[in-house]
């Protein structure tokens, strides 16, 4: 089953209930929480045992469902403080600061066409939440395929899940495989004997990393009398690094798939599990791995959701090993890979052709062949690059010119 949340704004803002409700859930999930630690567990079952009483004593006005759905996120929550726990990281008693209330399917209901959320809060006391429909929102509200699951409420906004069974994956016509690096996804697309380069470029996502990281440092300094507020400025910075980053990431994503789902292709993906650059510290956090991942949890994701089949190869070796005759290189290179059989290719995309390769003699790619002689090598198809964004922030990031 594969689950998406969607985003919904509201039309008039959140009534008043609907507003006591979320500071009852909110108590409702800190008080389990608690009781939880005491108890020593962390199952919604048996925190039910644990404290459903004493709550629905506490709590007599609230709807049972959600008194049972704070349980379960509080089950999260401690779940998740004991991993770090055990991982031996010291951590406070968590504590649930921001507002906000989930209910299972049963627990509301959504008119799909008028998109009015009736939302029980007590006994004989609905409210009704109506949502801002976009024409991306009734791409999901009209989908027969999909079914509810659970309601987030937010203060300003709430996430509906839209549920449905994977679809299975199309039988592909074609093949895209792509090497991952830094600034950019490299490879190339395959479709009966052609053969051509393709590209994704996303410098800005490193200079954005830069730029954030630049900041937190100047912030640390600025504010090194003050350690709280330190620590609270830099994990907003950082949460900013993310969305901008996220977001850019998504829109890649989107390309690429868009590409794949019209030719009807196969993605092939190097498997990122593991790999770490083994550089020093301050060359690490400059090639860190987190965005490169996510793209790749995106994809996958996205592809899932549409059909279109992605592999994942071990990329041992894929930027050092010649296509035509085996040959695994040194590793030092420049921007060109060089075989003493007279191969030659920009590196990146030779990595993607060893991917490729792998996937094949792995019978993944459904009876494709790749013959490296076949390569358009003046072509080069772009998927993505900057320009392409939608938006572009005021600060002018969005342009690669001009961004030191
Ligand atoms: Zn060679």
């Amino acid at each position: 089953m594969l689950v998406k949340g969607v985003v919904f704004y509201l039309d008039s803002g959140l009534p008043a209930e609907a507003k006591f409700l979320l500071e009852d859930f909110r108590l409702a999930v800190n008080n389990t929480i608690r009781a939880g630690l005491q108890a020593r567990v962390t199952s919604r079952n048996a925190l039910v045992r644990v404290a459903y009483k004493d709550f629905r004593e506490q709590h007599p006005r609230m709807y049972a469902k959600h008194l049972v759905s704070a349980f379960e996120v509080a089950g999260s929550v401690l779940k998740n403080h004991r991993r770090r726990v055990r991982k031996g990281v010291t951590c406070r008693i968590p504590y649930v600061k921001r507002l906000m209330m989930k209910a299972e399917n049963q627990a509301y209901k959504l008119d799909r066409k008028s998109g009015v959320i009736d939302l029980p809060i007590r006994a004989g006391c609905h409210i009704d939440l109506r949502l801002i429909i976009s024409e991306y929102h009734r791409k999901y509200l009209d989908d027969t395929a999909l079914s509810l699951g659970s309601l987030t409420v937010l203060p300003d906004r709430v996430i509906v899940a839209f549920k449905k069974d994977a679809p299975k994956p199309y039988i592909p016509d074609s093949v895209i495989s792509l090497d991952t690096n830094e600034r950019s996804l490299d490879g190339l697309f395959v479709q009966g004997d052609v053969a051509k380069a393709v590209k994704a470029d996303f410098p800005e996502v490193a200079i954005i990393q830069q730029r954030h990281h630049d900041r937190r440092k100047r912030l640390q300094k600025k504010k090194a009398h003050d350690r709280r507020t330190s620590r609270n400025l830099c994990r907003r910075d950082g949460a900013r690094e993310h969305r901008r980053i996220d977001y850019r990431l998504h829109q890649v994503a989107n390309s690429v798939l868009k590409f794949a789902e019209e030719r009807k292709s196969a993605i092939v993906l190097e498997d990122l599990k593991g790999m770490r650059p083994k550089r020093s510290k301050e060359l690490n956090r400059r090639l860190s791995m987190w965005p490169r991942r996510k793209l790749h949890r995106i994809i996958e994701y996205k592809a899932q959701w549409r059909g279109i089949p992605v592999f994942k190869v071990d990329p041992r070796n894929s930027s050092r090993t010649c296509p035509i005759c085996g040959r695994i290189q040194d590793s030092r290179m420049g921007a060109e890979f060089k075989c003493e059989c007279g191969w030659h290719f920009d590196k990146h995309v030779n990595a993607s052709i060893s991917l490729l390769q792998t996937a094949i003699s792995k019978g993944m790619a459904g009876g494709l062949w790749l013959n490296p002689g076949a390569f358009q090598h003046d072509v080069m198809m772009i998927l993505y690059e900057p320009a392409m964004a939608a938006r572009s922030e005021p600060n002018g990031t969005s342009g690669v010119a001009g961004v030191t």
